[in-house]
């Protein structure tokens, strides 16, 4: 079994919806795959252009610790690509939201608490694309769209938004970014939300050279114009700051938080077992000992019966828990298990599940967690 990690990534089950009117429009699976593959690196901050940021804003460059996998299982918890494709009479989209629904042309979102939907179609009136800020409530079209020459950076793209800058951007607002010029009409006044990027009178367009100043920040080091939430080339992009990652793992830890746990990512097996630890987490309190306590997840299109639960502290051999009940797919148990002794101090606790229904596992990457607590 490989062992879980302990990991602040936060991993976004994603789907992408091609709706084409013309061959042309109709993007490769590779186009696609290049997209995710930008969106990885941008926000993981691996982008190759990372030296084009200049040293005096390189301090609050992110690694914004959010990852991006095309959906592996759709909502019914079937075999999927993460990609659509649906043919459309509608010669030509808009911000109206009709690329989301299939009655008006489009292809409907797979449930937004789950998935993040990304369209892509032709755009009229030269728009790259549009995004849907997070609401507290469920929304059947958040996500957003994007005109098809500019998405990734392989196959159909259009100098110079042939970087696939356009979906990072775009996932910015659905994550709750704001534009870095704060939307204020040119006037100092408005802010984008973020305290670590400047104050920015409007919006760049193109590609500039650092440093840049305006009316907002008239000294060096000026505006912030190489960040994503900005409208320069897709060339000239290469930022992500500290609080705007804030920003985005507030959404995600909030509103959001349901795609954390979205089965999105995993691939369906009949037999797929997984164990998450609740107790002991940071600390655990006992004389002497204490009952550690997992959640059992069946992501398995069988109906569970049996698994075992395997436990162990620190380098001690390993017990073994016999669990037998019914947990349909997608369904949870917690689970106590028999108290184990632990000493005053730092230990680790480790867990694994195997043999499920009396046979073996179709998926290991789930099957363990490991916690360290005092
Ligand atoms: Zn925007
Ligand atoms: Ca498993």
């Amino acid at each position: 079994q490989d062992l879980k990690k302990t990991s602040n990534i936060i991993t976004i089950p994603t789907v992408v919806h091609v709706v084409y009117n013309t061959s042309t429009q109709n993007i490769s699976d590779a186009q696609v795959q290049s997209q995710i593959d930008v969106l990885n690196e941008d926000f993981r901050r691996m982008n190759a252009d990372t030296t084009n940021t200049p040293d005096e804003f390189k301090g609050v460059a992110a690694d914004t610790e959010i990852e991006f996998c095309l959906a592996l299982r759709d909502p019914d918890g079937g075999f999927t690509t993460g990609i659509t494709r649906t043919s459309t009479t509608v010669t030509s989209f808009n911000t109206n939201d009709n690329v989301k629904f299939d009655v008006s042309g489009g292809k409907d979102a797979w449930n937004t608490e789950q998935y993040l939907n990304i369209w892509v179609c032709k755009l009229g009136s030269g728009l790259l694309g549009y995004g849907e800020f997070p609401s507290g409530s469920t929304s059947n079209t958040w996500g957003l769209g994007i005109v098809y020459d500019s998405v990734g950076r392989a196959g159909m793209v259009s100098s110079p938004y042939n970087k696939g800058r356009t979906a990072g951007h775009e996932v910015g607002h659905c994550f709750d970014l704001y534009h870095i010029w704060g939307d204020d009409g040119g006037s100092c006044a408005g802010s984008d939300g973020v305290s670590d990027t400047p104050n920015q009178a409007d919006a760049t367009s193109g590609c500039f050279s650092f440093p840049k100043t305006d009316a907002c920040s008239p000294n060096a080091p000026g505006i912030m114009y190489m960040n994503y939430m900005d409208y320069s080339y897709d060339a000239c992009l290469n930022i992500f700051t500290y609080g705007q990652k804030a920003r985005m793992l507030a959404i995600l830890n909030g509103v959001k938080s349901s795609l954390k746990t979205s089965p999105g990512c995993i691939p369906p097996n009949a037999l797929d077992a997984s164990v998450a630890i609740e107790i002991p987490l940071d600390t655990a309190c006992g004389i002497s000992s204490f009952s550690p306590e997992v959640t059992l997840t069946n992501f398995g299109s069988d109906t569970l019966i049996s698994v075992t639960i395997n436990y162990q502290i620190d380098n001690e051999s390993y017990s073994t828990y016999s669990w037998s009940g019914s947990l349909p797919l997608l369904s949870s148990e917690m689970v106590t298990l028999p108290s184990v002794p632990a000493s005053e101090g730092t230990h680790s606790f480790t867990t694994y599940v195997s043999n499920p229904n009396g046979s073996s596992d179709g998926y290991a990457l789930n099957d363990s967690a490991q916690s360290n607590f005092t």
